[in-house]
């Protein structure tokens, strides 16, 4: 938290634009209500005074996030073309790779790494005349729901700071509920965007494998991970996701369609919604509130036009069985390069190190170090000390189910399953536009609640894994408050590449309801 200028915004005006939305920001940007130094200023200030008790940023550089805001004032002045969210704030989860800055994945393993490349998103941010305003706290690698595995430290929600945020995208999502930004980034690879969206009263939108870059990305599980836009309203989402969103050379999966004018069509109306309402979504397990504000949300679909339709997705049962065998299994292949020879943190710096250089040259599958040796003591000590628990927990799961013997029981049985759940949803959209439910069982939780019952944790997981196992795209809208004051999300999911549907149908809501635009209470 160093570099932020204590300096309060001394208008009132100043400190009522943070709760703008981000269209509504970019207008007076560019009518010249406001510069983006006053606006970033306005950000900074809030962070200063409410981001100590919430955690939401691991660093914000204040210098920095000027500098840029002059220049696009400066730019503006001049009458220079400027890119589509000039002046304006963005907050970055620590999982992109950003050049020259610390990445940390909020990890002590990469708690001095500072790649040498911008994420392709990152470099999208900064064409687009982004504000980088600061790096968002998250869960170790992306492994969490809660943001409790931060190595770093816990976020705190903002609607109750005894609560969680939900995770791993949880200090994007805080940041944007208190209003320290009005735009974030987020990453999702089984509900990490859309958990804490729900749980923290804001939008998030889980692109469909394929539509946004992952170059640069630190990879968790790399057939499920994707990057998406996290804000107020499903218009602030659209207008940073047409800035993310597109084929990309470097990254192999990116598919090279071209990405539609979300913030254009978004105002157009759905005729004729159909809505799938998905049997297995309302089971045991549900909260009561999450349930009946999911059905309410469901009866403003249907007067503003939309029918429903009841439905079956049968193997969904067993979709977080089948997530926390696939996502371990590819973590513990994506995290072997931390071994704090070729990335990390290495344990027993100094002359120990240099020893190992000679050893490493020497050392073959034939000629293997013995288990004591000085190699092996540092490999094991830099994963032992560089990893928190969670992260060594799903290393162990996806080694032990990727190992002979266990393979075609696990693995491979578990892609079998992966492909049925896909074709449930193939189905399903044979007779659905969309599908709506929950996105989690319950409103967040008090912190620490579940810390020592991983299992608990993985089930918070019900109703969003499935939309990465089967690579499809799905949105959180904010749909209610719980009689204890907290936020509760709507969940739409769409086919592969209908974005621009799952847009509009969270705008005709929006339009229809203020939800979204509830904000924590806070001074
Ligand atoms: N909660 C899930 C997990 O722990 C999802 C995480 C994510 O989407 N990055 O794996």
């Amino acid at each position: 938290m160093l570099g932020i200028a204590t300096r309060t915004a001394s208008q009132p005006a100043q400190r009522k634009m943070i709760h703008l939305s981000a269209i509504e920001l970019l207008k007076r940007l560019a009518a010249g209500d406001m510069t983006s130094r006053e606006l970033t200023q306005a950000y900074l200030d809030r962070i200063a005074r409410h981001d100590a008790a919430i955690g939401a940023f691991l660093r914000v550089d204040a210098a920095r996030a000027l500098a840029q805001a002059d220049s696009v004032d400066c730019r503006r002045r001049a009458g220079k073309p400027l890119g589509s969210l000039a002046g304006l704030p963005v907050a970055v989860k620590d999982v992109l790779c950003t050049e020259g800055e610390r990445t940390t994945c909020a990890s002590r393993m990469l708690e001095q790494f500072r790649p040498p490349y911008d994420a392709t998103v990152v470099a999208k941010l900064k064409a687009a005349d982004a504000v980088l305003i600061g790096r968002t706290n998250m869960d170790e690698f992306a492994m969490g729901g809660s943001n409790e595995n931060s190595a770093f430290r816990p976020v705190h929600n903002p609607w109750d700071l005894a609560r969680v945020p939900g995770g791993s995208s949880g200090g994007s999502a805080a940041a944007v509920s208190a209003r320290m930004t009005p735009l974030a980034i987020g990453s999702d690879t089984g509900g990490s965007i859309r958990s804490p969206a729900a749980l923290c009263g804001i939008t998030g939108l889980k692109p469909t494998y394929g539509r946004v870059s992952r170059y640069g990305l630190v990879a968790f599980a790399s057939s499920l991970d994707q990057v998406g836009p996290m804000g107020q309203s499903a218009e602030d989402c659209a207008l940073l996701l047409e800035v993310l969103a597109g084929h990309d050379p470097k990254d192999s999966t990116s598919v090279d369609t071209p990405a539609p004018r979300y913030s254009e069509t978004i105002r157009q109306p759905l005729e004729c919604l159909r809505l799938g309402l998905v049997r297995e979504h309302f089971g045991d397990g549900l909260n009561p509130e999450v349930e009946a504000a999911a059905r309410e949300a469901v009866r403003v679909y249907e007067s503003l036009g939309a029918t429903v339709v009841d439905l079956s997705l049968p193997h969904s049962k067993y979709a977080v069985a089948t997530y926390y065998i696939i996502a371990p299994c590819e973590a513990s292949s994506n995290l072997a390069r931390y071994d704090g020879v070729h990335f990390g943190y290495r344990a027993g710096q100094g002359a120990e190190v240099s020893d190992q250089g000679a050893e490493i040259r020497g050392a073959d599958s034939s000629n293997s170090p013995a288990s004591d040796s000085p190699l092996v003591r540092m490999y094991r000590d830099s994963r032992s000390d560089g990893f928190g628990a969670e992260v060594k927990r799903r290393i162990m799961l996806g080694t032990y189910a990727l190992s002979a013997g266990y393979y075609d029981a696990y693995y491979k049985k578990a892609l079998q399953v992966r492909r049925l759940i896909r074709q449930d949803f193939d189905r399903a959209f044979e007779q659905v536009d969309l599908i709506v439910g929950p996105v989690t069982p319950t409103p967040a939780f008090k912190l620490g609640e579940r810390t020592d019952d991983p299992l608990a944790m993985y089930l918070f997981d019900l109703y969003t894994v499935s939309t990465n196992l089967a690579g499809i795209a799905a949105m959180s809208i904010p749909c209610g408050v719980s009689s204890a004051g907290l936020p509760i999300g709507l969940h739409l999911q769409s086919p592969p590449f209908a974005e621009e549907r799952l847009l509009r149908a969270a705008h005709m809501y929006q339009r229809a309801t203020d939800w979204h635009k509830r904000e924590p209470a806070m001074t």
